[in-house]
């Protein structure tokens, strides 16, 4: 199935897939007018040779991968948080790394 780009029409903090997120939906489908998760209204954003190979934070994470982002020497930003997980791992702070047992229990 194609993978389509979606955008949030306004803003919606508490909305995890905001700004954009990926669909997996049929070409014979219409569009999607509303955010599954939070409701929002949503658009769809066409870009297609960018869809196939690019991968969305959310995807990722929805997927099991951890992505951690270098924000400054041994920093990272978390961008695949899980409840529980801080925003900012720091190398020399063991307590901020991503908690596997959790990656691996959802
Ligand atoms: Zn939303």
């Amino acid at each position: 199935m194609p993978l389509y780009t979606y955008r949030h029409l306004e803003e919606s903090p508490d909305c995890g897939h905001a700004p954009n997120f990926g669909w997996e939906q049929p070409l014979r489908d219409w569009p999607l007018a509303k955010c599954p998760w939070c409701g929002g209204r949503v658009e769809k954003v066409l870009e297609p040779a960018l869809i196939k190979v690019k991968k969305f934070d959310c995807e990722l994470k929805d997927q099991g991968f951890t992505k951690l982002v270098r924000v400054d020497d041994g920093v990272f930003e978390n961008r695949t948080r899980r409840p529980g997980e801080e925003k900012y791992v720091d190398r020399r702070r063991p307590e901020t790394f991503p908690l596997l047992e959790k990656t691996i229990e959802d």
